[in-house]
């Protein structure tokens, strides 16, 4: 019975990333129906049963599902690049955040910019990520922290989508850094963001999921159980900045409220990774923010992988401290600085990826029933690229089973 679809895209080499024993999850000589955006078969090339409308000829090329960056900060005001400059002259942080640069400076810069102008900037970042293949961001709020402007942010966020082919998962970030207006008053912010701000983008679907800086320099431990507790009780998942400069055990705390993700975890001890396998949670690994910040406190990746703690990797897009616009580069950085495994790293990008954002079930993978978000790439092997630095882009992309314009 020949099978009718709309896209047939015939002789790939699939790194699909499911888990069938092979590397990654490798399908050689196949051919992938779509219909309605989504993968509706997987064929041997060499006896494919589809007809389709519209037919592409891989010649042998790869095709990988599309990348998804699962955590950014890429809707924001104003440049920090002064305060690397600074930096580099022998300043220090202290000395720049008294002259109000720092976090400070990009919430002063994100208030006062235009809807318009923050969709501006976040287009051409959005647009440098896409030329990579990603077809899923996530974008976090939390350079607003008053209410109008957090508003500002998710909705620009959710507007890329608009202008770009590609998927935006939102996240509310309130609890980022102390407003300035709060200053002294850290519990009295606390309950402003769970008694008015997370009502009102649970109320309003604002928001995908609701996140949190647990450091020292950002909030306590009972600060933010408060938050997820506030988040939970209007049915939001949570997900946390944990351990990245200081081990406050969040990811303890985190993983107590079924977290979809931990993120940075450099300072997590290795003795404490078994309560992610528990919650079924994901570590998300950030090695841009441990680059620009020349961090030497590495995540315990032995732990992770023994427990079989899925490992995603993102680029933490920020002016601050990961300015990283490249899921490539992002995913060198982590077989470079952590030594993941080329495979590690892709499945990262991909299928761990699509976990830290609750969209496993449906994308990050090239499978039956799953979305057709995919790329074409003429690399000879997966590990190409991982390999290089701003090596490849790929031929075409199909977003939902439909090619992409070149952006
Ligand atoms: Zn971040």
């Amino acid at each position: 019975m020949p099978v009718t679809c709309d896209v047939l895209i015939n002789n790939v080499q699939l790194a699909s990333m499911q888990d069938n024993g092979k590397p990654y999850g490798l399908i050689p000589n196949a051919s992938v129906a779509i219909a309605h955006g989504n993968i509706v078969g997987i064929f041997a090339a060499t006896d494919c049963p589809a007809i389709a409308k519209n037919t592409v000829d891989g010649n042998g090329a790869w095709l990988l599902p599309g990348f998804i960056d699962c955590h950014t900060h890429l809707v924001f005001g104003g440049s920090r690049a002064n305060e690397f400059e600074q930096r580099l002259l022998g300043q220090s942080y202290a000395e720049i955040a008294q002259q109000g640069g720092g976090i400070r400076a990009t919430v002063a810069a994100t208030r006062q910019a235009s809807a318009e102008t923050l969709l501006h900037s976040a287009l051409a970042r959005a647009k440098r990520l896409c030329v990579e293949g990603v077809t899923t961001i996530e974008v976090k709020s939390g350079y607003g922290l008053d209410l109008a402007t957090e508003i500002k942010m998710l909705k620009v966020a959710k507007q890329l989508e608009d202008h770009l082919e590609l998927n935006i998962i939102t996240t509310y970030l309130g609890a980022h850094a102390l407003p300035a207006e709060y200053a002294g008053r850290g519990d009295d912010y606390i309950d402003f963001i769970c008694e008015e701000v997370i009502p009102h983008i649970a109320k309003h679907k604002l928001a995908d999921a609701v996140d949190v800086f647990c450091e020292k320099i950002g909030f306590s431990l009972a600060q933010c159980r408060k938050v997820f507790s506030a988040a939970a009780a209007h049915g939001l998942r949570v997900k946390a900045h944990v351990e990245q400069l200081s081990d406050l055990q969040g990811a303890k705390l985190a993983a107590e409220f079924q977290a979809l993700s931990v993120d940075h975890i450099e300072y997590l001890a290795a003795h404490d990774v078994g309560c992610l396998k528990a919650a079924d949670c994901v570590a998300v690994l950030l090695p841009g923010a441990f680059y620009y910040l020349n961090e030497s406190q590495k995540p315990p990746i032995a732990a992770l992988r023994q427990h079989n703690i899925p490992m995603a990797v993102a680029t933490d897009l920020n002016p601050g401290s990961s300015p990283i616009s490249s899921i490539l580069t992002a995913m060198n950085m982590a077989c470079v600085l952590f030594q993941l495994s080329p495979e590690e790293a892709l499945r990262g990008a991909t299928c761990h990826a699509a976990k830290a954002l609750n969209l496993h079930k449906h994308t990050g993978k090239i499978a039956q029933g799953y979305a057709a978000d995919l790329c074409l790439w003429d690399i000879t092997h997966p590990v190409d690229l991982v390999y290089g630095i701003n090596q490849y882009r790929p031929r075409c992309v199909w977003q939902g089973g439909r090619m992409r314009q070149a952006v």
